[in-house]
């Protein structure tokens, strides 16, 4: 955890650059023997190019959201093929730009994923079939299909499928057990599964395909890809509104749909903040009007604390029970 002071010099920093960057993600299911030693050299490597962004690594795999310097774009590429664990990856860059990342995180992680499901679960070499923009928006139109959104609810409030299903749920532990449930009686239908950038739906293909269901398939490359050939190919866009995005953006405009509203006083809007109180850090959905009124803070409350002096903050934020984070959930309409 950083402070907001240290996090206002790492703005002007990447503010004072004299290159643009360019965002982009990428992930793989891959054995890493020894993900410390590798972090190291993840770590070491990347930052020698100025990259920044977060990136996990776990046993499993690695799954990495960046920001890099266009000056080095080829270099890093390079350097990606030079290293045989991110072998054949496939590289996504976001469709629009802006600062994404103020530094460089690489952590090793239990899973990539965090599903919680125990390895006898899932088999990551039986995966769903992955269908790409076009073949997504022929099969969407199949009947017996059913579309599920496999990210989480602040996500979908934004932007989804049309005819996408939304498994309610509040920590990603729950998320495939209430997906089962959620297909009970429909096993022989067509299952369509789709997330950011398709990290996700890899390993749920799996488990959904170990549970029994026959036809489980995948949108390649997720939202983010879908996004990039909808607007290169011109294809109609069965995705409406934005795609969140884990990154100070907050989202990408897919369609100009605004399907949410302000969590606090019920106008159209789509644009998520991360409330400005230090020990509140809640994410929400605020229109222009209210994020003038309390200065980008989610209440009255916060607003009143984010206009202390740093030092009388700091107390607050020792409180961690300041505010119920489940707040947000109480709020959304889904
Ligand atoms: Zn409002
Ligand atoms: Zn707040």
């Amino acid at each position: 955890m950083y402070n907001q002071k240290s996090k206002d010099l790492l703005v002007k920093k990447l503010e004072s650059e004299d290159f643009n960057r360019t965002t982009c993600s990428f992930y793989k299911y891959v054995n890493i023997v020894d993900p410390l030693t590798f972090r190291d050299k993840v770590y070491e490597e990347f930052d020698s190019l100025e990259i920044l962004g977060r990136i996990y690594i776990a046993k499993e795999g690695v799954n990495a959201q960046i920001s890099v310097p266009e000056k080095n774009w080829g270099i890093f590429l390079k350097l990606i093929s030079n290293i045989k664990l991110f072998n054949d990856v496939d590289i996504k860059t976001a469709i629009n730009d802006g600062i994404s990342f103020y530094k460089l995180v690489v952590k090793v992680k239990k899973e990539i994923v965090a599903y919680n499901i125990p390895k006898s679960k899932f088999n990551m070499d039986i995966v769903g079939e992955h269908l790409n923009t076009k073949q997504f928006n022929e099969a969407i139109e199949n009947s017996n299909t059913t579309v599920i959104d496999m990210r989480n609810i602040y996500e979908s409030e934004v932007g989804q499928f049309i005819s996408a299903e939304i498994p309610l749920v509040e920590k990603s532990k729950d998320l495939l057990p209430e997906v089962r449930r959620m297909l009970k009686g429909r096993e022989h239908h067509q299952v369509l599964l789709y997330c950011t950038g398709g990290i996700r739906c890899e390993k749920a293909s799996s488990f959904l395909i170990n549970e029994g269901i026959k036809n489980v398939k995948q949108l390649q490359g997720g939202i983010i890809q879908y996004a990039h050939d909808v607007k290169k190919e011109g294809l109609e866009s069965k995705f409406i509104g934005k795609n969140f995005v884990f990154d100070a953006r907050l989202g990408e405009r897919v369609t100009e749909d605004i399907i949410s509203t302000c969590h606090l006083c019920g106008e159209t809007s789509d644009c998520h903040k991360d409330c400005k109180n230090d020990a509140c850090h809640i994410l929400f959905i605020q229109c222009s009007i209210c994020d003038e009124k309390l200065n980008g803070c989610c209440s009255i409350e916060c607003k009143k604390i984010a206009s202390l002096p740093i030092a009388e903050q700091i107390k607050y934020r020792k409180n961690q029970k300041f505010v119920d984070k489940r707040r947000y959930f109480k709020s959304t309409k889904l």
